[in-house]
């Protein structure tokens, strides 16, 4: 795609990435085909290639109005556009580095604004979301259906395992949100790879992974937040910790990126690459043949697995995590259009609702279609936007693996991995 940019956009670090990006383009329009948005909409702007022709236009100099951002908020940043597209379009980081400059020279309304703010404020805190959910429980019962349906149930008290200080030692984000809506995602990690021979660090000092504020535009909080687990992890790093583990795969895409995220930061920019490059979501740690050995189901109960969009077209790890529920005996049932988003995306189910619900309803048919006994998937953000709705229960794949232990706990199966 070509594009008339000026010396000023050409020159700046994010101007030339977007130009080099929007080159690859060749408007073929493949993208269309499997963008969820597009198919609902069923309009062009809707769609990657219409996106990508706005942000083209903002960069050449047209004006840009609440249309472009309507039209860039609708987007789920799903990446299945990138997925289907021949040419290796970089949609996503296109238009991760375009909300910003839209932000600057679009000025939303007063609730739009007070409304991202207090998302800003509230998510990234685990603090201050256990007390946002503890009262909204007690006035549940007043709110009308779909408000209330936003609201979780209270999460069980997280089972903690008796671990032992092993050899090896990974470091595992504790987060945010997936901290107090699902503690026993974590609990479940650590389980589960002290029986594989591996021990998962929780280092307090680390917190929210950015990526609230960085979808939301707000880059240079974003770039707080990853400066702070970095500082949290440095030592551990120094001493061995072999990865980072995310267990929410939002989170590790995230993570993934601190190097871009900080690539322009003198102080920050070598330890970021180091951290982005040992992250790893625990299906591309755990070894299913190891796994087998220590967990056995043995009636091959029926799962739907619900692959985020993080891990499907982001991770590329949706076969190894299918793999280790395969190992340990579950039976996958088919999902159809498993390629589309669910309709969580990060904050997206609170900004979009009504394109979130239609995409959740689709998605929920999909899961429900093969009879399954429970839905696997691997995001906090997937997993709270799925359970919103009656139906078996949605659960973290190593929740559903950890309560299988066969294995003997005076010899541990050691766990290869990948790394
Ligand atoms: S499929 Fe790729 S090259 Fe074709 S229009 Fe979409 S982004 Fe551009
Ligand atoms: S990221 Fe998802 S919603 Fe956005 S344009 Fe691509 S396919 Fe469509």
């Amino acid at each position: 795609m070509r594009a008339k940019l000026s010396d000023e956009i050409l020159t700046s670090a994010d101007g030339a990435e977007m130009a080099s990006i929007l080159r690859a383009c060749v408007h073929c329009g493949f993208c269309n085909a499997t963008c969820p948005t597009y198919q609902i909409q069923g309009d062009e702007l809707d769609g990657p290639r219409g996106r990508i022709y706005l942000i083209k236009a903002m960069l050449e100099g047209a004006a840009v109005g609440q249309a472009t951002q309507l039209h860039l908020d609708r987007c789920l940043t799903c990446r299945a556009c990138e997925t289907t597209c021949p040419s290796g379009v970089r949609y996503g980081r296109l238009v991760e580095l375009a909300r910003p400059r839209i932000e600057a020279s679009v000025r939303r309304g007063p609730w739009a604004r007070f409304k991202r703010w207090l998302i800003r404020c509230i998510v990234p805190h685990p603090q201050r979301i256990a007390v946002l959910l503890s009262v909204a429980r007690i006035f549940k019962p007043l709110y009308p259906s779909a408000l209330a349906e936003l609201v979780p149930a209270k999460a069980a008290v997280a089972v903690e395992p008796k671990v032992r200080d092993r050899a090896r030692k990974m470091i595992l984000l504790d987060g945010c949100v997936q901290r107090v809506a699902a503690p026993g995602i974590n609990a479940a990690a650590r389980e589960v790879f002290d029986r594989l021979g591996l021990q998962l660090l929780s280092l307090p000092r680390s917190g929210c992974c950015g990526a609230v504020s960085y979808h939301l535009g707000e880059i240079s909080e974003a770039q707080r937040y990853a400066r702070r687990n970095i500082d949290a992890w440095s030592v551990a790093l120094n001493a061995g910790a072999e990865a980072v583990i995310a267990t929410s795969t939002g989170c590790a895409i995230m993570l993934k990126e601190y190097g871009e995220l900080l690539g322009e930061d003198p102080v920050y920019a070598v330890r970021a690459r180091r951290v982005a490059a040992l992250v790893r979501d625990p299906c591309e740690v755990i070894d299913p043949t190891a796994l087998a050995r220590s967990y056995r189901v043995s009636s091959r109960p029926r799962i739907a697995f619900h692959a985020p969009c993080t891990m499907q077209h982001g991770l590329g790890t949706t076969e190894y995590a299918e793999a280790c529920l395969r190992a340990v005996g579950f039976e996958l049932t088919t999902v159809v259009d498993a390629h589309l988003c669910c309709g969580s995306a990060g904050t997206y189910s609170l900004l979009q609702p009504r394109l979130a619900n239609i995409l959740l309803d689709q998605k929920l048919v999909a899961l429900h279609s093969g009879a399954p006994v429970a839905i696997a998937s691997a995001n906090i953000g997937c997993l709270m936007h799925l359970q919103r709705r009656a139906g078996p229960p949605v659960l973290h794949w190593l929740e559903l693996i950890r309560p299988h232990y066969v294995g003997r706990e005076d010899q541990p199966a050691l766990g290869t991995g990948t790394l």
